[in-house]
């Protein structure tokens, strides 16, 4: 069932971007969907079927790129693809690497816009925060992605092609069988197969955390998420997809249907006036609407808390009273929740300074005093500008005076 939600005011692009060569880019399309474009090029429908399972095989868990090394799809075949399909990536414009191992790579499409994402390695996990749009029509005042416009959705392509480029990356493709005759240090084939399994993971959980607001690009993020959640292919569960949205309303119920990803609503502030200023979509779906709507998504369970984030803002929504609001309101719409506290994360120009750590302490005490967990965000890679709300590519630069202006057409369009 789809539940009418948000009329997004963005563009969609078309699902494939077309290139100069005619040749269609198949990263981020489902089996089905590779199924149709083959038997559009001409391809019987038995046989469509047959292959694009294999092709779908091949491109999500072997990462295989080029169709020569599809070894099992017929001589024929390959060259056939090959003058009608490629397997893409963004190309890479910057690579860097922070002091405390978070990598940021800057990205670009086909059509020449800049994006993000961040890789964060932890002892436990490897975390890849992926963006979903580039720039966003929201204007989070904290935030340094709220100060570019939005240029435009990304695609399915684009959004799956960050996970395989940092799985490219982290060179963790497994090769299995295929080149075990290259093996030449002493493992037997099942050791060298094991060190492949999914359990050994660099990147294990995805986060849509990145540039944009995901949930003002649901259909794309949805497809995208679906394939990477196909068990034939990246095979990444639901449980490890962490959905972040600055509080679209109605999209919250589709997600819950569609996808069922788990949920990080980025809450901020307890009271319409603060939040309002600073998260400026809550004029427009308040608090109280946006907490229902979360005690009504699918499978929000102790087992599987929604996160609320909320940034740590000096003097602005870090008191002992905010805390205490926090929990209240958590507790009335009987949420089992957890809360992130995330230090706000400066970027050149920003309006707010960070709470003292002090502070954070303190409010992070009055809340894990009533039985919520509350987690102090330790900021990553900030010496290479990729911790939370820091990214923004280059493309666009605009005075402040100019934001607000834009800020202000944003919101009356929003109404
Ligand atoms: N648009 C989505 C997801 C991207 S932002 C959303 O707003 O939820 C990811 C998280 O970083 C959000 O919780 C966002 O509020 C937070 N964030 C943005 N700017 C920040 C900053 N300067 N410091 C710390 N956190 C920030
Ligand atoms: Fe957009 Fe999220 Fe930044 Fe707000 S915090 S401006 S919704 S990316």
């Amino acid at each position: 069932m789809q539940i009418p939600g948000h009329i997004d005011p963005v563009p969609l692009p078309a699902k494939v971007t077309p290139r100069e060569d005619g040749k269609a880019d198949i990263i981020g399309l489902s089996q089905p969907e590779i199924r149709d474009l083959m038997i559009e090029a001409g391809l019987d429908a038995k046989q469509a079927k047959l292959r694009s399972k294999q092709v779908f095989h091949w491109i999500y868990h072997r990462g295989i790129t080029d169709f020569e090394a599809m070894t099992d799809l017929g001589k024929q075949l390959r060259p056939w693809m090959a003058e009608r399909f490629v397997i893409g990536r963004p190309e890479i414009v910057e690579a860097h690497l922070s002091e405390d191992g978070t990598r940021k790579w800057l990205l670009r499409s086909a059509d020449g816009q800049d994006y993000e994402m961040v890789f964060i390695p932890d002892d436990d996990r490897g975390t890849l925060c992926i963006s979903s749009q580039v720039g966003c029509t929201l204007n989070c005042r904290f935030c340094h992605t709220g100060t570019m416009r939005l240029v435009r959705n990304l695609t399915p392509g684009e959004i799956v092609g960050q996970v395989m480029l940092a799985r490219d990356d982290l060179g963790e493709w497994p090769r299995g069988v295929m080149d075990f005759a290259d093996v030449e240090d002493g493992r037997t084939q099942k050791e060298y197969n094991q060190d492949y399994k999914s359990d050994g993971r660099m990147l294990t959980n995805i986060v849509l955390m990145g540039m944009g607001e995901p949930l003002y690009n649901f259909d794309h993020v949805r497809d995208a998420m679906k394939v990477v959640m196909d068990g034939a292919g990246l095979a990444l569960s639901r449980r490890r997809i962490t959905l972040s949205t600055s509080g679209v309303v109605p999209m919250i119920a589709r997600a819950g249907e569609e996808i069922n990803v788990n949920l990080a609503i980025s809450l901020h502030a307890v009271n319409k006036e603060i939040r309002d200023e600073i998260v400026p979509l809550n004029k427009k779906y308040g608090i109280e609407e946006l907490l229902q709507a979360c005690a009504d998504y699918p499978g929000a369970s102790n087992a599987r808390r929604i996160t609320f984030e909320y940034v740590m803002l000096k003097d602005k929504n870090d008191s002992d009273e905010d805390a205490r609001e926090l929990v209240r309101l958590l507790r009335k719409y009987d949420q089992p929740a957890k809360v992130n506290l995330i230090p706000f994360n400066p970027w050149p120009g920003s309006p707010y300074e960070c709470s003292t750590p002090e502070r954070i302490k303190a409010f992070s005490s009055i809340i894990f005093a009533e039985g919520i967990s509350a987690p102090v965000r330790t900021p990553r890679g900030r010496d290479i500008m990729a911790a939370c709300g820091q990214l923004k590519s280059a493309s666009e630069k605009k005075s402040r005076a100019e934001l607000d202006r834009l800020a202000e057409e944003k919101q009356a369009a929003l109404g």
